[in-house]
Formats: structure tokens, sequence, C-alpha cells
């Protein structure tokens, strides 16, 4: 008798969710894929505004595992990554120093959500996009239904990955769990990132700084990256302290404080952009995580992964979602 197909499904759309679906696609899982955004990528992100682009989330990433070595050369074969050599230093009190050295330094091509996109489209298996799921439950004879928002009811799934940050978990998990104590303890910190483009240009000689005094910690020309509009355009990030601090201001008071910090940061005097916005990434970077990378109940198949289990970085989702499927594909094809 042939062994019936295991039927998961996987929460969210980010790099560890599209890792999890590509793996377990390839060892004969039929996945179905949830993420209440738009489109792939999560915190690898691109934020469109009419003739501007910038990446907002994540600002690069590094490879040291061979495994994600192998899935970024994969990238650069499909030309969605190239590497990033910005003239990159630290900012104090006006004074850049320039930082040489340091790991290759990769970014999507020609937005940072490009090898989300890659990944999502190299597996077949439906993504439910602008879905967000607001309840699990599991029955032993039926397995998992997954409730959205828009009322619908997802049926009888074998196996559950979710791979969302910590706090967007507790709210649709509707049953006792022994991971809701690992969950309320996982700490995520927001970052206020804010857009801004400056018409003149400004006139730095470098294009990214990580700067070391005030309520910024980070400052990239986003137009130094390969492939992107030619404005200058830059991403500015709050210290994770100040964006905690101000997780509930309003965008326009925090963009206008943040462009403020920026011009102190370079000692100079304040030039106003032609055009500026704020973001918030409420769960941005993790300050915890779990002792294994990842975290399962194999007596029910539930799964989480996700950067925050192992260490914050685009590489770290990717290592969290193979270590997780590792285990399920070892249960699902005994
Ligand atoms: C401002 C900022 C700067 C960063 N800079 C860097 C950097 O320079 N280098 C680096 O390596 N990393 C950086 N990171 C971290 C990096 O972005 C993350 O480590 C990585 O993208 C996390 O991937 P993930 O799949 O674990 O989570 P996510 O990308 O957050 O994916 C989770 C997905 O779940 C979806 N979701 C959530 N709740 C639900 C629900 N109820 N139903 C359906 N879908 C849901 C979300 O829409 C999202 O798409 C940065 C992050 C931020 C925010």
């Amino acid at each position: 008798m042939s062994k019936k197909t295991a039927r998961v499904a996987v929460i969210g759309a980010g790099v560890s969710g599209l890792t999890a679906r590509r793996i377990l696609r390839s060892a004969g899982a039929a996945v179905d894929t949830f993420d209440k955004g738009r489109g792939p990528g999560g915190r690898i992100s691109r934020r469109r505004e009419g003739e501007y682009q910038f990446d907002h989330g994540t600002q690069y990433f590094t490879a040291t595992s061979a495994e994600f070595t192998a899935l970024v050369k994969r990238w650069q074969e499909q030309s969605v990554v190239v590497p990033w050599r910005p003239r990159i230093g630290t900012l104090q009190d006006g004074r850049w120093t320039e930082k040489h050295g340091g790991p290759e330094r990769y970014v999507g091509v020609p937005a940072m959500n490009e090898p989300a996109r890659a990944l999502a489209g190299e597996v077949d298996g439906k993504i439910n996009y602008q879905c967000r799921i607001e309840s699990l439950q599991h029955a032993p004879q039926s397995g998992w239904t997954l409730g959205d928002d828009s009322g619908v009811q997802h049926e009888g799934y074998d196996w559950v990955v979710i791979s969302t940050p910590p706090a967007q978990v507790l709210p649709m998990l509707k049953l006792p769990s022994p991971v809701r104590p690992i969950l309320g303890g996982a700490v995520i910190d927001p970052c206020w990132a804010v857009m801004a483009v400056f018409d003149p240009a400004l006139e730095i000689e470098w294009d990214a700084a990580f700067v070391q005094k005030g309520p910024l910690s980070w400052a990239a020309r986003n137009g130094s990256k390969p492939g992107r509009p030619d404005h200058d355009a830059w991403v500015l990030h709050a210290t994770a302290e100040w964006s905690r601090r101000f997780v509930e201001n309003d965008k326009e008071w925090v963009a206008e404080q943040l462009v403020a910090a920026f011009f102190d940061a370079l000692a100079r005097q304040p030039q106003s952009p032609s055009w500026r916005a704020a973001h918030r990434w409420r769960y941005a970077r993790p300050r915890t995580q779990l002792p294994d990378g990842y975290w399962w109940d194999p007596a029910v198949g539930l799964g989480l992964c996700g950067d925050w289990c192992i260490g914050g970085r685009v590489e770290s989702a990717f290592s969290s979602a193979r270590l997780l499927c590792e285990q399920i594909i070892a249960r699902i094809s005994a």
C-alpha cells in the first residue's frame, strides 16, 4: 500500500517559512502556505513610493554556513542577489571612520525582497497571500484546522509550521500547548525605520554607517546598492532602545525626530528631505533565542521556526527552518 502524502500548512512566507516550504515540498509533502502580507519576504522587504524605492527592513545579509552559502550562490546564479561593497564605517559626533574588511555583504536585486520571490517561485504549492491566520485548532482524528481572517477554515493538515515572530503566534494558538511559556519568554525589539529622499543629493562621501550615539543605529544610502533607482534615498534605523521608548508614537513625529537625529550625527545643518516617511517594525530584532534553534511538538505535529529561535538574521531564519524540517522529515518518512 502506498504511503499517505503528509499535508503541511506553513504560516508565514518570510525566509524561514519559504525555506520550510521548499524543504518539505522536496521531501514529498503537500504544502500550503499562508501569509498576511501582499507578497513573499516578510522582513526582507522593499517599500515602493512612486518612483522611490527603499530596503526599509533588512539592509544586507551575510552567509557563514555551507548550506546558506550554497543558497546565496544559487541566488547569485539566478541574478537575484549580488554582493554589496559599500563604503561602510562608524559615525560619531560628525566623524565617519571607515571599517575595512569584514564579511561579504549581499543584497537582493533590484530590491531586497527578490530572493524571497525566487524562493517562492521555485516550488509548486499554493501561497495564500493577504490571508491572516487567526486560529489554530487540533483534533486527533482530523488533524489541524486553520481559521483565516475572512472566516475560511483550512482543514486536514497533519503538520503546522509557524514561522511568524512569537508574539504573532500566541493570539492564533487556541489550545493549551507547552510552547506558550516559551513564546511568552521570547523578546523581540521593535525598530523604527525612516526613508528619506534628498534633492539636491547630500554631499556625503560614504554609503553606510553604524551610528554610535543618539537615537540612530544605522544610516545607509539606498542608491549605493546595485540596481536601485538613481535618487538620493536614505534609510535610517533607530536604536532598539529609542524604538521601544517611542513605539506607539505618531509616524510623522518619528520621521521628523530621526531626520533631525541624522543631521545631529553628521554634525551638520539640517536639510529638508523632499520626501520622507516612517515605518514601524513592531517585531524587528530578537534578543532571546531557543536552545535548539527551533521548537516542535511531534505528538501533535506542530513546529515553530524563524530568526527569533536562533539569532535574528536572515541566515538564522534559514537555519532555523532547516533544523526544524530535518526533524519533521525524519517523522513523516519513518
Ligand atoms: C529593520 C530591520 C533591519 C534588519 N537588518 C538585517 C540585516 O541587515 N541583516 C540581517 O541578516 N537581518 C536583518 N534583519 C533581520 C531579518 O530581516 C530577519 O532575521 C529575517 O528576515 C526573519 O525572517 P523570518 O522568516 O524568520 O520572519 P519574517 O520575515 O518576519 O516572516 C514572518 C512572516 O509571517 C507573516 N505573518 C505574521 N503573522 C501572520 C499570521 N497571523 N498569518 C499569516 N502570516 C503571518 C508575516 O507577514 C511575515 O511575512 C533586520 C530586520 C529588521 C526589521
